[in-house]
């Protein structure tokens, strides 16, 4: 039902003109009351369409701002990902649930969305905050026949698949906080968490899920926790208008389906090092690098083509940093 949803949404959506209740009915093989079923659900949920007799129905306007499993579904426009889509009002980690299907042997190219994360993961254990209706909070499961060695490098073009995307829908220059930090305006917009399961006998990857929250809609930086208010900021903050997650969603995937693809080509950065470069903080400036095993400061070269920041220390001696367990920080704050 929840497809077929989708499918006469996105019909009526791509439609000029009405659409009949009997074009509906033989293309989906459903009954005129499940038509009208769904019709109603629709008007339900926001959307604003009309019926006239004898014509059909059309869509006159969509809700500003609306996710659910058939908005996002009749909005993607991708050629494998999200082509199985799991969402959620709210759940603990989209990237748990990732992982739980992944178990279960979901497809390559599922992603599991939620309005609300209520245990949201960034990474050495720290927390990612979501408010409801404000987040895009996503992930999507990869199922790599690469070494284990490449993967870190994914996390590097998903950064770039939603830098890519804000700059597109919201017109805002992007940055990135290598690796993986989206920064719009010095303040961080997405933060991001890729994981990765080796098979049992932990010689192949089984799946990779990349998991990123975006803060979208919050009106104001007061919606934020205190710890976070100086250093966050939204879309809606940064341009005054609000945005449709869904549509956000599918520009960052299609993103990312055009990175992932020259990615695999050479399977590593050199094909997106320069669209990365770019957008990258920093580079030819200092840069403190936050190492667990010893904070250090030095001049950022940019990356390397596996994706390592090459960092020049103050003793001339030459350090590639590897995306992990490494921060890296402007040198008097956040960037
Ligand atoms: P950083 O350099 O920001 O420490 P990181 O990659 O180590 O980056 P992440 O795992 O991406 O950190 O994100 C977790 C951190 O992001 C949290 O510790 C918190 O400071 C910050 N944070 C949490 N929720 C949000 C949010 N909604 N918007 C912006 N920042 C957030």
């Amino acid at each position: 039902m929840k497809t077929d949803r989708a499918d006469i949404l996105s019909l009526l959506r791509n439609s000029t003109d009405y659409v009949s209740g009997q074009q509906l009915c033989d293309k989906f093989g459903v009954t005129r009351t499940a038509v009208w079923k769904v019709m109603n659900q629709l008007k339900e949920d926001g959307y604003l369409i009309e019926s006239v007799p004898h014509k059909g129905y059309r869509l006159l306007k969509s809700p500003d701002d609306i996710l659910s499993e058939s908005e996002i579904a009749s909005r993607l426009t991708t050629e494998w990902a999200g082509e199985k889509i799991c969402y959620y009002d709210v759940t603990g980690s989209t990237n748990n649930d990732a992982k739980r299907l992944g178990e279960e042997g979901t497809p390559h190219g599922t992603v599991v969305v939620a309005d609300v994360q209520n245990a949201g993961k960034g990474r050495r254990g720290r927390g990612w905050q979501t408010l409801p209706g404000t987040a895009l909070a996503f992930t999507l499961l990869l199922r790599p026949v690469f070494a284990a060695d490449k993967a870190s490098m994914i996390t590097l073009v998903m950064a770039l698949s939603v830098a890519q995307a804000v700059e597109k829908m919201a017109g805002v220059a992007a940055t990135i906080k290598w690796p993986n930090d989206i920064v719009v305006s010095g303040r961080k917009i997405c933060g991001m968490l890729t994981e990765m399961t080796m098979t049992p006998e932990m010689d192949e990857i089984q799946y990779i899920v990349i998991g990123a929250g975006i803060n979208v809609n919050n009106a104001s930086p007061e919606e934020f926790a205190e710890d976070i208010r100086d250093k966050a900021t939204s879309l809606r903050i940064e341009t005054g208008r609000l945005f449709n997650r869904a549509e956000l969603l599918n520009e960052i995937l299609n993103r990312f389906e055009a990175n992932y693809e020259i990615f695999l080509k050479t399977l590593d950065l050199s094909g997106i090092k320069e669209d990365y470069q770019k957008r990258l903080q920093g580079v030819g400036g200092e840069v403190r690098v936050l190492d667990p095993a010893g904070e250090y400061t030095g001049v950022s070269q940019g990356i390397d083509d596996s994706g390592e920041l090459i960092v020049i220390k103050e003793n001339g001696e030459t350090v590639r940093v590897y995306a992990g367990e490494v921060s890296v920080r402007g040198l008097y704050g956040y960037v």
